[in-house]
């Protein structure tokens, strides 16, 4: 017969702390505390297996549940000495949900059951406390009403303010008509209610029920197979969907009911509730936290009716129990080997525990416990490690605002939390101004409807980005992650006016120049300055990242552009760089005027050659074509050779940041057209800056339109039809790396060629590349080792790896594009549908986000298995944005990756999550051995 009830009590336990899947984190930590001679209260579960098949079999449960309750319930009154419904010595119990994975105050939960006007009698007598008795009954009749039959509890709520309004007229309070709740609640607390108070107030509530058409079951087994029902139907609830649906909780059998014996912290002022911490979960201070309420129940030290009081002041109040509950803090960590976050009630001065669980902490609080519970011995470093969430380490990452300061701030508004840290500084409203700001040393905050490509400079000189439109993944957002910038993207309320330079938000007026803060891992906007404080990886954090490196197999290295960002990334453990994306450097200051001269006659310039190529020599109109190139082609060489040493300067100093580690610099990748101004303004701009008629510019703009950019003229393809460019990027990079040598540092550039989906793209680009850095070599009589390879970010390339490594020295996997292409949906676009995608279990989670494992994952198992088998000395890395998150950097050790590349700021997260990895799935690579790919 299957078993669906577990006992638990301290004579006879069936469950442990292993059977959370069926008893629920509630039920099987209750046994388990049962096992470890902690006081609980006994009682019974009933399995999440009963909750599936009550779902699965139109709300019914399995013929044999009620004997086992029967047989649990018969054991537990016999434990007790009494009966529920019993007149003289009546039981009573609680039903709790509980389900595998804690949701907190998401399901329900009935107090007090089995009490009824008999039962009530024999109670009041029994405790000789008559007011307690009905206090305990209003709130089951409450409870009940609200949780098993659905009646709003606001309705209680009102009844109770209007006895306490009454209470306060006996008592002569001047002014209690007009009182708000708060302050009607300060006066008169619940505890001040008298026996005839609440029979007044049981009275209301039944008219209540009344009014609904609803009775309270005096039949106390009708009370409790109602309550059970309940709360597998809270299961369901609305509330309960949504929160698994945030949290991505997926594959569970359903809530477990805990059905245990009551005891009582309101029977008077020797008794009370609380709930603890072992730790500080904040600050992660070895030291027994928590708060506690005398003469209550329940939910009332969370409901907020009442303050709750430190747990510290317990020391004063009753002595014997705070003792005790230091010794169970040991108890309980020496057990768990954890913090954990408990319940307890104190009932005439015993105490009993009814409720353990892993203690959720912020990322400070997680990594000072960890190295804590290492150094007292409680753990050991690998434990340590897998502890901490690399996630969550982001937060220890970015400048925070000072927690007391922040409180105090007004909130003017909330928008996404698009890139985490605390920001403050004087509103722009474009990029621009910012710069200028910027350099006359001024913190400045980024305020635009959206951000484009051009925003760039601008953004990257600001202290935090504030956006009107846009999601998680728009340009500002990612743009802002990348650069560890803090952002709050579409703030929907903010009226942003830049005629006038200003924005509106309800009535509060912002203009350029005025303070506000930002916070974007809340979302939250601030009106003024909030202080900050500065991130280090210092004390036990770095503890914890250099013991992450002792156990870390494959490489971090960082996605970087320019100096500062290399410096930073260095800082927090970089061992290199595994892409530099040289575009970026074509937007800063000037440069984007040689650039757009360049791209203003590049097309004529191919044009006029090609045509040249095929005349003869000798002809009329070869001289005639001839003539014709000579101008655009004097522009086009001219504002490359503007661009050159700009570029080298760029190499030069993030050579020299690098000091000797590999830097992948990357050739320029997007289409052209989005280096020219999209608006009619900016193109009469731009006019003027080139001394063109703007009718160029714009047959320009629409000569390079693409249907469809992200598959169009770009990567090795631009690089192909204009080789004059990649020559003058590899001469930049080579030039650098020989003056950067002569200095003394040594240098190690890695010249990476983008979007290869072609052997033959890769082989003639290499071309190219050898040739230009035979000829720097030549004329500087100095040589430097460099390597070229390529983006593995389209699928064709991954598919022929074995073909494309004839070419390569080194892989990097461009996982948003590969991701792109392979799933066949744009990043742009896909946010349309990918969280219904997501909603629907079509996709686990974002595939932009976390790496696709089973398709994406797939193609670069393939690539990085017959790119191997070309070339053996085959270095294979990820540059895309999934090399920073956690599961994907994971996946990247199994399948035997040399390292990942991501942001500076998430370089101590891929630290730890590769770390991680080793510790859990030993050597890289594991996971392709033998497996068949194809
Ligand atoms: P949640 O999961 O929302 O925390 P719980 O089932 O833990 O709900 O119960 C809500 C409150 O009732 C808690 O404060 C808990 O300690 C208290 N409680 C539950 N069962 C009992 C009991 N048998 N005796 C006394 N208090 C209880
Ligand atoms: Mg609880
Ligand atoms: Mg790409």
């Amino acid at each position: 017969m299957a078993k669906y009830v577990y006992f638990f009590s301290k004579e006879f336990v069936e469950g442990s702390a292993e059977m959370k899947d069926i008893l629920g984190g509630k039920g099987a930590n209750l046994a388990e505390m049962c096992r470890i001679g902690l006081p609980v209260p006994p009682g019974f579960t009933i399995s999440a297996e009963v909750c599936d098949y009550y779902y699965k079999h139109n709300h019914t449960y399995p013929p044999e549940l009620e004997e086992q309750v029967n047989e649990a319930l018969e054991k537990l009154e016999k434990i007790r000495g009494r009966k529920l419904g019993d007149p003289k010595k009546p039981l009573l119990v609680s039903v709790r949900s509980g389900a595998a994975v804690s949701m907190p105050g998401m399901m329900d939960t009935v107090l007090n059951l089995g009490l009824n006007e008999k039962t009530l009698e024999a109670l009041a007598e029994e405790t000789d406390n008559p007011r307690f008795a009905w206090d305990a009954y209003r709130r089951l009749i409450q409870m009940f009403g609200d949780v098993v039959l659905g009646i709003p509890h606001e309705e209680f709520e009102h009844a109770i303010e209007e006895v306490k309004r009454e209470f306060g007229k006996r008592q002569n309070i001047e002014g209690i008509d007009e009182m708000t709740q708060e302050q009607l609640n300060k006066l008169v607390p619940d505890t001040a209610l008298t026996v005839d108070d609440l029979k007044e107030l049981v009275k209301k509530y039944m008219e209540i029920y009344e009014k609904h058409g609803k009775t309270f079951p005096q039949d106390v087994n009708e009370q409790l197979w109602m309550a059970i029902g309940a709360v597998f139907g809270s299961w369901n609830n609305p509330r309960a969907v949504k929160y698994r649906e945030i949290h991505n909780i997926k594959g569970l059998l359903g809530t477990a009911v805990n059905i245990q014996t009551m005891v009582f912290g309101n029977l008077g002022e020797d008794s009370g509730t609380g709930v603890g911490f072992t730790r500080n979960p904040s600050t992660g201070e070895n030291k027994l936290y928590g708060e506690y309420l005398l003469n209550a129940q329940g939910e009332d030290v969370v409901a907020g009716i009442r303050t709750p009081k430190p747990i510290d002041e317990l020391k004063n109040e009753m002595p014997k129990v705070y003792e005790e509950l230091l010794k169970i803090k040991d108890i309980l960590e020496k057990h768990y080997r954890d913090v954990q976050d408990f319940e307890f009630t104190i009932e005439r001065g015993k105490l009993w525990m009814l409720q353990t669980r892993t203690g959720k902490r912020t990322a400070q609080a997680a990594v000072k416990i960890a190295v804590d519970m290492v150094k007292e011995g409680l753990i050991d470093k690998k434990t340590a490690i897998l502890r901490i969430d690399p996630n969550s380490i982001d937060q220890l990452l970015h400048p925070t605002f000072d927690p007391e300061e922040e409180k105090k701030a007004k909130v003017i508004a909330r928008g996404l939390p698009a890139s985490p840290g605390a920001a403050t500084g004087r509103v722009v409203f474009n990029a621009e101004e910012a710069e200028k700001w910027a350099k006359n040393g001024e913190a400045v905050i980024l305020t635009r409807l959206e951000t484009s490509p051009e925003d760039i400079g601008g953004m990257a000189v600001s202290k935090g980005i504030l956006t009107a439109r846009g999601g998680m993944t728009s340009h500002a957002a990612v743009v802002a992650r990348g650069m560890g910038i803090p952002c709050v993207a579409g703030a929907g309320d903010i009226a942003i006016d830049y005629d006038n330079k200003q924005f509106k938000v309800g009535d509060v007026v912002v203009k350029q120049g005025d303070w506000i803060s930002i916070n974007g891992a809340l979302g939250t906007v601030y009106l003024g300055k909030i202080p900050t404080i500065e991130p280090e990886v210092a004390g036990d954090f770095k503890t914890i990242m250099d013991w992450a490196d002792e156990f870390r197999k494959i490489g971090v290295h960082t996605n970087a552009d320019t100096p500062r960002d290399t410096a930073v990334a260095v800082k927090f453990g970089a061992e290199g760089i595994g892409l530099c994306r040289t575009e970026h450097m074509f937007f800063e200051g000037n440069r984007i005027v040689s650039f757009r001269k360049m791209i203003l006659v590049a097309d004529e310039v191919k044009t006029l050659r090609q045509r040249l190529e095929e005349l003869p020599e000798d002809s009329e109109e070869y001289e005639k074509v001839k003539k014709e190139l000579e101008q655009p082609l004097a522009q086009y060489n001219q504002a490359l050779e503007e661009l050159l040493p700009l570029q080298r300067e760029d190499f030069i100093g993030i050579f020299r940041e690098l000091g000797g580690r590999p830097a992948t610099i990357r050739l320029l990748d997007p289409p052209l057209h989005e280096f020219l101004p999209k608006d009619e303004k900016g193109q009469q701009e731009m006019a003027e800056a080139m001394n063109v008629p703007v009718e160029k510019v714009k047959r320009t703009v629409e000569e390079l339109h693409e249907f469809n950019p992200m598959l169009g003229h770009r990567g090795c393809r631009l690089g192909l039809t204009y080789p004059e460019v990649t020559e003058m990027q590899v001469r930049a990079i080579i030039e650098a790396a020989i003056q950067v040598k002569r200095e003394g540092i040594e240098v190690r550039p890695e010249i990476m060629v983008p979007l290869v989906g072609h052997w033959k793209e890769l082989q003639l680009t290499r071309e190219v590349i050898d040739r230009t850095a035979k000829k720097v070599f030549e004329e500087l009589g100095e040589k430097v080792e460099y390597k070229v390879g390529t983006m593995i970010e389209v699928p064709r390339g991954a598919i022929t790896a074995d073909e494309v490594a004839q070419y390569a020295d080194f892989f990097s996997f461009g996982t948003n594009d590969l991701t792109q292409m392979g799933s066949g949906f744009s990043r742009d676009d896909a946010g349309k549908f990918l969280k219904d995608y997501v909603r629907m279990g079509i996709y686990d989670e974002d595939p932009f986000q976390v790496l696709d494992q089973t398709g994406i994952g797939r193609l670069m198992k393939i690539a990085v298995k017959y790119g191997r088998q070309t070339n053996p000395d085959l270095k294979v890395g990820i540059c895309g944005e999934h090399g920073g998150e956690p599961k994907s950097v994971m996946f990247c050790h199994r399948i035997g990756l040399d390292y990942v590349s991501c942001s500076p700021y998430r370089v101590p997260v891929a630290r730890l999550a590769a770390a991680q990895a080793a510790i859990l799935y030993g050597e890289p690579g594991k996971e392709i051995e033998g497996e068949k790919l194809w």
